[in-house]
Formats: structure tokens, C-alpha cells, sequence
């Protein structure tokens, strides 16, 4: 039985807080099945006890939901919580095995303001994604570009920025003629996605934005030059932080994790970038077990690597010339590296 309790906030926009029971999520957890429960039991007690601080009320790590308006993903998409057990048993989840344990990331398109600043981009998302998926190896496919995939594309009546029908891009995503966008799209069954970072430029909605087209402008079906020179946003902080973020929350659909419900999570819905921006970078601690049940990690090395690609900010390139180095734009992950170092505190490693 899960309980809801909606407790009014202080906030004026009538903040509401989703507060699930401790009972109720200590069986999203353990399960009260015996085989779950004895498979929980041989988590070290350095790991039971960092998973179960989401059960404490006063848990600095982790964090009820928060709901801020009606157009927040629970409230307009109602869909049913996925606890350890039901991931556990269902039948159509991908599971990851000797044979098949790696990511493949394609890029659409160009991703940066050059060729270099798009390959070390996507080579930051690669690290990234192959420390937050521990134990499985993420590789990158050759880029392609958008007239390759073949794919529809239009331009945006809302924002006249262009879209495509379709890896990973950095042009707007539409997966239906009758929808607005999408940030990502996976398919649960199919094992593959695709996800577009446009949004996530700071300037994606201002009419300033550098790859607004003319609505005038009349697309031909089949002809992609317009995707030639078509603008990319700088790498920042922001965006990178931002990427990472969206690129594991649509992996982990592919794995099988359902959105969210139970605490703060990377994986909980988001409808807009403002409550994207809510989601934490890493798991809950439910989310957490169902991934480790998947790959078979130790949570303390999958932090300490997560925690390595925060701190190693320098990337020796060696495809440009004389080496360079480039800063990795680390900053937007500060408050997550903290939150890292408190976990390892927590699990006593
Ligand atoms: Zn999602
Ligand atoms: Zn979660």
C-alpha cells in the first residue's frame, strides 16, 4: 500500500510535498518478497545503511518530491510507481549481460561551435555516462549527419528553431506531427532512444536564439542543407550539466527504470526545463538498487567514479594538434560532488 500525503507549503505558489510513509518506502526498497529480501541482505552495511537514509525524515541526501504546478510531470501525466519488485520482475527489461553490456551513443548532427568543442562534448558526455553506468562500457558511434538518419523535420511554430523526427542531437526533437517537442524519447522494449540537448541553451526560447529560422522560410521533404551550417550553442556548464543529466535519465528507461516517484531522483518525469532543473544529478536510493541489481556494482566504487569525473576537469586531447588541453566546464557540478563525498562518508569508504 503506498500513501500520499499532500502537505501544504509555505511557498506561495502552493508548493506541495510528495512525503511517502517509511513503511511504504522501505517495501519499495527491500520488497517483502524473501528471495528480494535475502538478495538485499548481502549489500555490505556500509551500503544498507546508505540506502536506507532515504527512509529517515531528516535525511540530508535525499529529498521528498516537490510538486510546484499543475503542470509538473506527476500531476499531468498520472502513472503507476514502479517499486524494486516490479522492476525486478519484469519480463521486458533489458538486462544487460556478457554479450551485451555496452551503450552506444550516436550523435545527429554537429554538437558544438566547432569540430573540436563537439568532440570533446560528447567524449565529457561518454566519461560521464560510462561512470554513472558502472560496469558497463559506453562507446561513441561515428557521427552522422542529419540527412544520414533520413529523418522528418520542420520548424517550430512556437519557437521557429528547427526540429527533426529521428542518438543524441542538438536540434529540437518532435515525435509526432501533432506534438509541441520532446527533450527524449526511449523505448522501453526496443532498448534505443534518442535525445535532444537544444533546450537546454539558456537562450532556447529568446527570440535572439541564433538558430530561430524565418517562419517564412519553406522546407522542402529530403532537402537537409538547411542543417549545413545550422547553429549549435556553446558548451557550458550549464548545457553540460544539463546533458548528462537528460542522457542518464533516458538511458535508464532503456534499462527499464520507470519514472520516479518515490523521493528526489534523476529519474522522476519532467514536463519543462524549469522542473527538469529540480531533478537531481544521481539516483534515490531505489532507483539506485534497481540499477545495481542490473549491472552489479559496488555503490562506493560507482560514486568514486562518478566523483573522478567531477575532479578531473582537464582533458588532454590528443586528436587536436600540439595536444591541447581543454578545461572540462565542471563548475554547474560543485553541489553534486559534495553530495558524492557525503555518500562515500555515509557508506564508511
Ligand atoms: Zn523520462
Ligand atoms: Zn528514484
Amino acid at each position: 500500500m503506498i500513501f500520499l500525503q499532500l502537505a501544504p507549503m509555505i511557498d506561495p505558489k502552493e508548493m506541495q510535498t510528495i512525503r511517502h510513509s517509511e513503511d511504504a518506502l522501505r517495501t519499495a526498497l527491500v520488497s517483502k518478497r524473501q528471495d528480494l529480501m535475502d538478495r538485499y541482505n548481502k549489500y555490505s552495511p556500509g551500503e544498507q545503511r546508505l540506502l536506507e537514509d532515504c527512509l529517515r525524515p531528516d535525511s540530508t541526501l535525499f529529498h521528498p518530491i516537490t510538486l510546484h504546478s499543475p503542470s509538473d510531470w506527476i500531476i499531468s501525466h498520472p502513472e503507476s510507481t514502479q517499486d524494486f519488485e516490479a522492476f525486478y520482475k519484469n519480463p521486458y527489461r533489458k538486462t544487460p549481460n556478457k554479450g551485451r553490456n555496452t551503450v552506444y551513443i550516436q550523435t545527429v548532427g554537429s554538437f558544438g561551435s566547432s569540430e573540436d568543442s563537439t568532440r570533446l562534448y560528447v567524449e565529457w558526455l561518454q566519461e560521464y555516462c560510462e561512470a554513472f553506468y558502472y560496469g558497463l562500457a559506453v562507446r561513441l558511434l561515428e557521427p552522422v549527419s542529419v540527412s544520414e538518419t533520413a529523418c522528418a523535420f520542420r520548424i517550430n511554430e512556437n519557437t521557429c528553431n528547427l526540429q527533426v523526427h529521428a542518438g543524441i542531437t542538438m536540434i529540437d526533437l518532435y515525435p509526432e506531427d501533432s506534438w509541441n517537442f520532446v527533450f527524449g524519447q526511449a523505448s522501453l522494449t526496443e532498448g534505443m532512444g534518442i535525445f535532444s540537448f537544444a533546450r537546454y541553451d539558456d537562450n532556447f526560447y529568446s527570440r535572439e536564439y541564433k538558430g530561430r529560422i524565418q517562419k517564412s522560410k519553406k522546407l522542402t521533404p529530403g532537402d537537409y542543407s538547411i542543417f549545413n551550417s545550422y547553429y549549435t550553442p556553446p558548451v557550458t556548464s550549464a548545457l553540460l550539466y544539463r546533458s548528462c543529466r537528460t542522457l542518464t535519465h533516458e538511458i535508464g528507461h532503456i534499462f527499464g527504470l520507470k519514472h520516479c516517484q518515490w523521493m528526489q531522483c534523476v529519474m522522476q518525469g519532467s514536463n519543462h526545463l524549469e522542473e527538469s532543473d529540480r531533478r537531481p544529478l544521481d539516483l534515490c536510493p531505489i532507483c539506485l538498487r534497481k540499477l545495481q541489481s542490473a549491472t552489479g556494482f559496488k555503490i562506493a566504487e560507482r560514486y568514486k567514479a562518478l566523483l573522478r569525473w567531477i575532479e578531473s576537469d582537464l582533458t588532454t586531447d590528443t586528436h587536436m594538434e600540439a595536444a591541447k588541453t581543454a578545461q572540462k566546464p565542471t563548475a554547474a557540478f560543485e553541489e553534486s560532488r559534495k553530495w558524492l563525498m557525503e555518500c562515500l562518508c555515509v557508506i564508511g569508504d
